[in-house]
């Protein structure tokens, strides 16, 4: 069992008050909060080793280009990467799709070609490749998925065909908390011979994740949904696809030699790392995943999935409770509406109590479409977060839907 209350210790915004209520943080898919070790990683390193990376032959620069690298091989053991040319740093899971979209796109994709992404993406999981359709005439086919939130993997099957050049899913919806059965989505792919992209972005934070076990080609996610900085994320792909690739955007870094006749590209990861990176950010994002990582992300997942339980339980008693999402495999991300209570008013009045929720869309209007709502409210819980605050959220909702 983790002593959840020595956790909360080590994250110093947690113990604040709003409209002086404690603080009920729970939106945690939006981005989570920052132990003091991150914090932390980063002071010291502006403080005592700031200097630009890879190029310097000073002292600094190579203290700073050794904590960059580090933390590129702390991702790669965290999802465990066959090696750390497969390992990209970007600025987030957006940047590492626009990158696929421009990349992947323009080495392996043509007019009528084809990507199958799902009904529950996130809209980085659909505009850029609506983008690359714009500019080359590729099309996008959609998974549609059960009331209950799960996709219809008969129909999934059907979708491919000869021009299936790619499969971008999601590994966890940010609204409704599905666990994708993303092994088999990726299986059932790579029989016709196809790649698979998996948007990690909401998975990342809550479930032990294994590259290699999946057999994912590509895997994207954002430093800051798990505990590290924003601003930094991660492309995870397969050597043999990355090399293949052309290079995402020009400048220092990802050169090897550069005249006005003919440039060439540096190898692996560089060639997809263009300018200055955040390299101060990559050191904090890996000070996140070893603080992950000592806690357990099994231990994690058991007290959210407990957590979830019970929020579920206490949620369904509210009168007039509709939560939009029953996947048998759920994260810890629970969308909800009360009676006709708009969204937005839920989530202000709950503000008010101290309760962090998000409402509105989600970034995923395609869904709420499917859903025939505009919106919803959502509570998403993070290794931190108690049963207290569960409570607090029942008793919050119900106060606020007496008001009505
Ligand atoms: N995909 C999913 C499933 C997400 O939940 C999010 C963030 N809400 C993103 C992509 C985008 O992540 P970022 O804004 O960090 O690039």
């Amino acid at each position: 069992m983790l002593d959840i209350y020595k956790i909360r210790e080590d994250f110093p915004i947690l113990g604040r008050t709003v409209y002086n209520k404690p603080l009920v943080y729970l939106d945690n898919g939006a981005t989570t909060q920052k132990p003091r070790c991150v914090v932390e990683a980063m002071v010291n390193e502006y403080y005592s080793v700031n200097a630009n990376v890879h190029r310097g032959v000073h002292f600094l620069s190579q203290q700073a280009t050794e904590l960059h690298e580090a933390a590129r091989e702390t991702v790669r053991k965290f999802i465990h990467a066959r090696s750390i040319n497969e390992v990209i740093f970007t600025r987030g899971t957006t940047e590492s799709i626009n990158l696929m979209a421009s990349c992947f796109g323009q080495a392996f994709m043509r007019e009528g070609d084809e990507v199958i992404v799902s009904v529950m993406e996130h809209h980085s999981n659909i505009v850029p490749w609506q983008l690359l359709a714009e500019r080359t005439g590729i099309r996008l086919r959609v998974i549609p998925m059960t009331d209950e939130g799960e996709l219809c993997l008969d129909s999934y099957k059907e979708l491919f065909n000869e021009r299936t050049k790619l499969v971008s899913v999601a590994h966890v919806s940010n609204v409704l908390g599905t666990i994708n059965p993303v092994e088999e989505i990726i299986r059932i792919a790579h029989a016709h011979d196809v790649p698979v992209l998996i948007d990690g972005a909401q998975s990342i934070p809550h479930l032990k994740v294994d590259v290699q076990q999946l057999d994912a080609d590509f895997y994207v996610f954002s430093g800051h949904k798990v505990y590290g900085p924003t601003g930094v994320g991660v492309l995870y792909g397969k050597e043999k696809w990355l090399e293949q690739m052309p290079p995402y955007q020009g400048g220092g870094e990802m050169i090897q030699h550069v005249s006005f006749e003919r440039t060439t590209f540096n190898e692996l990861p560089f060639k997809f790392e263009a300018g200055t990176p955040d390299y101060v950010g990559t050191t904090a994002l890996a000070t996140a995943l070893d603080y992950v990582s000592a806690i357990g992300m099994d231990q994690i997942a058991a007290h959210e999935h407990e957590l979830t339980q019970y929020a579920m339980q206490q949620l369904d008693q509210i009168p007039g409770m509709r939560i939009f999402g029953r996947a048998r495999q759920k994260s810890s991300v629970i969308s909800f509406l009360v009676g006709d209570i708009h969204h937005f008013d839920m989530g202000t009045l709950l503000d008010r109590l101290g309760i962090a929720v998000r409402t509105g869309h989600h970034c995923a209007q395609p869904l709420m479409i499917r859903l025939g709502i505009e919106g919803t409210v959502r509570a998403s819980f993070g290794l931190y977060n108690t049963k207290e605050e569960v409570d607090a959220l029942v008793a919050g909702i119900t106060r606020v839907a007496k008001m009505f």
